[in-house]
């Protein structure tokens, strides 16, 4: 029996491209060689944040809370503890897909899945054929060819430490790099930054990114700038991180079978997620195009949707990212920077996120900015960035803005509820 859809992949790309396909109707063969959920819930997005949130109250326990009345004497953070329920979350979400995926009735493939080519019933598979092919095989860390690379951890490992390491050099300053020195600067290790170019966050605001650097510097970690590492052996931390970028996933899948066009590693696709070969699709990090979940769930929809004949296509340009410090950076859209270089007669308002007065009541002490890019000839939004607690959820207002192709006068019109931090957008629309 031939298959609607095959998937190879069962991250976030892949089992919400099952879901989808099979709630339509389709029948849905899922391959997946390690753990359903994939990197994001397995050893990436979903772990970080259970433990970014531990060491968030640890660090209101420790000291933080005291600026709001409350002391706690003898705070202590339990790893171990930690770690147990951060593995407790992962189950139980992990647990909470395969259910999906078998109420579903998604057939799981446990086993690495290899293209054996095409015949009159469709695409081979590891022996299975489907009509529709789609490629979520994800991404891998990049290891460079620096000396000692072999003794570095990546995502995966650092995740799993049971123990806080003394001292931890971080190898790129980027998402990855960020994320783990807030986790473990909280934690207790003396961190130090090993990043090659002379800003951190990747293509974070460079606003942002310096006042991101300025809070963490407070707070002891050091940042070493325009330092492209070369030795991870000479850096002297009890553990050293690379988190100097990812790569898609695209080697030993069989592509060549189909003559699926990759290019710099990544398999091409357009907007409806279609490779060169017609009924293929590639979604999520093996595209390489945003490798951020959220990306390839929308991914995962315009893939299905294109299969079912409906019209549908990934806007790139309005995807929201998020870096999980503390406080959190937010951006969704051109920079200020970007958007002159593209040829935009564009302007910047920025407000401090003290404008907010759920901020200022909920944040003691702290700062955060708010910058909105607008199209100054027909008063567009082009894009926001946003330093501060909870602006992971406050960008999802200017992402929609973004994506319905607002003018800031229609957005400042928008009523917000009062006190919510999200109000700082309307603010600043009218700065
Ligand atoms: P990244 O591309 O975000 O950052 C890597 C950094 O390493 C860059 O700033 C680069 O200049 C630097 N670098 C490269 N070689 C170096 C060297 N030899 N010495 C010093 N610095 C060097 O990569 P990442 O942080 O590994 O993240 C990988 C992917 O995972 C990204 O695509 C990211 O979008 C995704 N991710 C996203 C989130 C999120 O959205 N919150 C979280 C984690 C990962």
């Amino acid at each position: 029996m031939a298959y609607d859809v095959i998937i190879i992949g069962g991250g976030p790309g892949g089992y919400k491209a099952a879901e989808h396909a099979a709630h339509a109707g389709l029948s849905v063969c899922l391959f997946e060689h390690r753990a359903i959920g994939g990197v994001c819930l397995n050893e990436g997005c979903i772990p970080s944040k259970a433990l970014l949130y531990s060491a968030k109250l640890y660090d209101y326990a420790k000291g933080g809370s005291a600026k709001y009345g409350v002391t706690c004497d003898n705070a202590r953070l339990d790893y171990p503890a930690a770690v147990e329920r951060k593995d407790k979350v992962v189950k139980t979400l992990v647990g909470g897909i395969e259910a999906s995926l078998k109420a579903h009735k998604i057939t799981i493939i446990r086993n690495t899945a290899a293209i054996e080519g095409k015949n009159l019933d469709g695409f081979v598979v590891s022996g299975e054929t489907a009509r529709n092919l789609i490629i979520a095989a994800g991404s891998e860390p990049i290891i460079p060819p620096i000396k000692h690379a072999d003794t570095c951890l990546t995502n995966r490992e650092i995740l799993a430490l049971t123990e806080v390491p003394e001292t931890l050099a971080v190898i790129g300053g980027g998402v990855i790099g960020l994320e783990m020195v807030s986790l473990f600067n909280s934690a207790g290790s003396k961190v130090t930054v090993y990043e090659a170019l002379d800003k951190i966050g990747g293509s974070l605001d460079r606003e942002l990114s310096t006042m991101l650097q300025r809070i963490y510097e407070k707070r002891g970690v050091t940042f070493k700038l325009g330092a492209a590492v070369s030795d991870a052996g000479e850096l002297g931390a009890s553990k050293v991180l690379m988190s100097v970028g990812r790569r898609a996933v695209t080697r030993g899948l069989g592509l060549e079978s189909l003559n699926v066009y990759v290019e710099r590693g990544a398999v091409v696709t357009d907007a409806q997620t279609r490779t060169n070969v017609p009924n293929v699709y590639a979604i999520g990090d093996v595209n390489g195009k945003s490798m951020l979940a959220h990306t390839a769930y929308r991914e995962a929809e315009v893939a299905v949707n294109t299969i079912l004949g409906k019209n549908d296509a990934v806007n790139y340009a309005t995807i929201p990212s998020v870096v999980y410090t503390n406080p959190e950076a937010a951006s969704v859209g051109l920079t200020l920077d970007a958007a002159l270089t593209a040829g935009y007669r564009a302007v910047e308002r920025k407000l401090s996120m003290r404008y907010s007065g759920r901020f200022v009541a909920e944040n003691e002490g702290g700062d955060g900015l708010c910058k909105l890019v607008i199209n100054e000839p027909d008063g567009v939004l082009l894009g926001a960035h946003m330093l501060g607690n909870p602006v992971s959820e406050v960008i999802s207002t200017a992402a929609v803005a973004l994506e319905r192709r607002m003018t800031v006068k229609q957005l400042s019109e928008v009523t917000f509820p009062h006190p919510s931090v999200a109000e700082i957008i309307k603010e600043t629309c009218l700065a």
